[in-house]
C-alpha cells in the first residue's frame, strides 16, 4: 500500500503533468494560424477553471464580450450559465469552461467545418489533460461534434430530445448534452428547462 508521502507525491506529479499539457495547448491557441479566425479576433478564449474540475463545460465559439477579455462566458450567456451554476450549488471556480472554437467566428456565425477541423484537436488536448467526470456539451453545435467523437453517433437526436439525457462514454465519463444557455436569453421559458437539467449534473 502507497504511504500519505507516496500519494501526495504521485498526486502532484499528476497535476504537474495537467500543468504541462494545458500550458502547451495555451501556447500552441496564441500562436495558432491554421485558420483565418486569427486575423479578426481581439483575444484567443482558450478556457478558464479548474484544472482538476469534475466538471468540463464546452460551448460554441467565444462571443464579442468573449473576444474582448479572452475569458469564456462573460457575456450575456455567461451571466446565465453563472445563474444556473448558483441554482445547482456548483462554484464556476470548480468547473472549467471552454469551446470548441478558440477564436471568435465574425458576427457569432456557426462554426465552419474546417475550423472545427483545426481547432476541436485544443478541445480534445484539454479534455485529456482534465480528464473530467462530466463533460457537458453546451448547444446542438458541441453536442454533435463531442457526441462523434465518443462513438455516440446512432443516438445524436436533436438537442430538445436529448438534453439533460446521461450518456456513459469511456473511462467512466459521462456526457451529459445541455441548451445552450443563449437559449434562455431570447426565450424566458427556457430557464426552467436549464434550471432542472443543472440539477440533473449536481446529482451525478
Ligand atoms: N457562447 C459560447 O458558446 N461560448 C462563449 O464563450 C460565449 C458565448
Amino acid at each position: 500500500m502507497l504511504s500519505i508521502k507516496q500519494l501526495y507525491f504521485f498526486k502532484n506529479k499528476m497535476l504537474k503533468e495537467k500543468e504541462v499539457k494545458l500550458r502547451q495547448v495555451r501556447d500552441d491557441v496564441v500562436d495558432c494560424q491554421k485558420c483565418s479566425l486569427y486575423k479578426t479576433r481581439i483575444f484567443p478564449v482558450i478556457g478558464q477553471g479548474s484544472h482538476s474540475a469534475k466538471i468540463m463545460f464546452i460551448g460554441e465559439a467565444p462571443g464579442a464580450q468573449e473576444d474582448k477579455t479572452g475569458i469564456p462566458f462573460c457575456g450575456a450567456s455567461g451571466k446565465f450559465l453563472d445563474e444556473l451554476l448558483n441554482s445547482a450549488g456548483i462554484k464556476r471556480e470548480e468547473v472549467y469552461i471552454c469551446n470548441l472554437l478558440k477564436c471568435r467566428p465574425p458576427g457569432n456565425r456557426d462554426p465552419k467545418s474546417e475550423e472545427l477541423e483545426v481547432c476541436t484537436p485544443y478541445l480534445e488536448k484539454q479534455i485529456e489533460a482534465i480528464n473530467p467526470k462530466i463533460i457537458s456539451p453546451l448547444g446542438r453545435h458541441s453536442m454533435n461534434f463531442l457526441m462523434k467523437k465518443f462513438n455516440l453517433v446512432e443516438q445524436i437526436d436533436l438537442i430538445s430530445k436529448i438534453h439533460g439525457k446521461i450518456f456513459n462514454i469511456e473511462n467512466n465519463i459521462k456526457l451529459v448534452p445541455l441548451y445552450h444557455p443563449a437559449v434562455a436569453v431570447y426565450n424566458a421559458n427556457m430557464k426552467e428547462v436549464l434550471i432542472k437539467d443543472f440539477e440533473i449534473l449536481k446529482a451525478i
